[in-house]
């Protein structure tokens, strides 16, 4: 039986005259996403996407997994077509949902007439193929309140698809909607959650990874690599880009306070970061994977400290959260174990003893004034390497 795949859509179906530019980055995103998976046709109708993988030995599992981290896209349902012939409908849906219904003690059926042609109604759906699949599982009882099994009939233009309880999506707007952004991706646990999180949001999400070699390895920067290539079934491909930043910190260690090296270093990175964006254009905001009061450089007052080196807006996505549900978002991305890898990042190399924790504004421009960076800012943007992580 030929299968199709029905990606339903939540927020964007709301999108008024916008919609159509919405589905069609999402049609984009989709041919992208599932290019090396196969032959395949997309098409759209009814506020759904309907992809039907092509040619012989398909593996629809793997589309289905594809499309589950494709956002915009809230439930999917995979399905079997069928002739517009209640027939064939009463005969072929029973076989096609055997394995849920074997395993299920009560079911319902659902059907969706939206072909008003189709001389059955939907009750009448209901009825003849419960009947039918009351024949074939006897062991089955209906429950229309709270079934083990909903069995759903989609009566189409060109089929009747039929299909059991969907699948979630990765709910969110489509990616490209809503801008640019890049990342300050370290290899922790946040960061990439934070990524995640705003490419959800429809943000194209490029990264920037600071680096202190000898202090921090080749193999410390190939796990952030391989942190910007496990995002990229949700974000697409990913502009990676490398900053050396051993020489910035050595002066920073020399020339300023010890206390305030953390937020100085902070300040310092945002404003390379800010370069590099400037020097790539179209990037409109800055991502960090920063948590309130996680730690020292993360209260508000550090943040306040941060943000004053900052002319682009800097998204937190989370800000707001606590570690064990950063964690849990961490797991189902799949960075988690990636992240957890014990490496040197720039950042713990050279942590200080005792941050302060509610440094002001003027005090760390003075400090940071009281030394000249700006040729080596200049150095360590021009020195910046890039190459582009692909997500397939
Ligand atoms: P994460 O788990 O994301 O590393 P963290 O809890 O370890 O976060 P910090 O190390 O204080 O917190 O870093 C806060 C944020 O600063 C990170 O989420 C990241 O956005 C950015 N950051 C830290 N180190 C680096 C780095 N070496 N390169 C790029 N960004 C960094
Ligand atoms: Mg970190």
């Amino acid at each position: 039986m030929k299968e199709i795949i029905l990606c339903k859509y939540g927020e964007i179906a709301l999108k008024g005259l916008n919609k159509s530019t919405f589905e069609s980055m999402m049609v984009k995103t989709i041919k992208r996403r599932l290019r090396s998976a196969g032959e395949f046709k997309v098409t759209r109708s009814q506020s759904t996407l309907y992809v039907e993988p092509l040619g012989e030995d398909v593996d629809v599992d793997e589309y289905m997994e594809r499309l589950s981290k494709v956002f915009g896209i809230v439930k999917l349902c995979r399905c079997g077509a069928l002739e517009k012939d209640i027939r064939v409908i009463c005969e072929k849906a029973p076989e096609y949902a055997a394995e849920a219904l074997e395993n299920a003690r009560t079911f319902k059926v659902n059907a969706k007439r939206s072909d008003k042609a189709f001389p059955y109604k939907s009750p009448e759906i209901c009825s003849e193929l419960g009947g039918a699949i009351l024949d074939k599982f006897p062991h089955l009882k209906v429950d229309v309140h709270d079934p083990d099994v909903t069995v759903t009939v989609e009566v189409r233009e060109d089929h009747a698809f039929v299909h059991t309880d969907p699948i979630d999506g990765a709910g969110g707007i489509p990616v490209g909607s809503s801008g640019r952004a890049m990342l300050l991706l370290s290899g922790g646990i946040d960061s990439p959650v934070a990524g995640y999180m705003m490419a959800r949001r429809g943000a194209v999400v490029e990264a920037i990874h600071f680096e202190a070699p000898p202090y921090t390895s080749d193999r410390a920067r190939m796990k952030v690599e391989s942190l910007a290539k496990l995002m990229t079934p949700w974000c697409g491909d990913i502009k990676f880009f490398c900053v050396p930043f051993t020489e910035i910190q050595l002066l920073l260690k020399k020339n300023c306070p010890e206390e305030l090296f953390t937020i100085l270093m902070r300040r310092l990175m945002m404003e390379i970061a800010q370069r590099v964006c400037d020097k790539e254009g179209d990037i409109q905001a800055l991502i960090t994977g920063e948590s309130l009061g996680q730690v020292a450089s993360q209260t508000m007052y550090a943040m306040v400290c941060t943000d004053a080196a900052c002319r682009m807006p800097v998204f937190r996505p989370c800000v707001g959260m606590d570690k064990s549900e950063i964690v849990d978002i961490a797991r189902k991305i799949g960075t988690f174990e990636t992240s957890i890898l014990p490496y040197e990042d720039c950042c713990t190399v050279f942590t200080p003893k005792h941050p302060k924790t509610r440094p002001s504004v003027e005090e760390v421009e003075k400090a940071q004034n009281s030394f000249d960076f700006e040729p080596y800012i200049q150095k360590a943007v021009e020195e910046t390497t890039v190459t582009l992580i692909k997500n397939r």
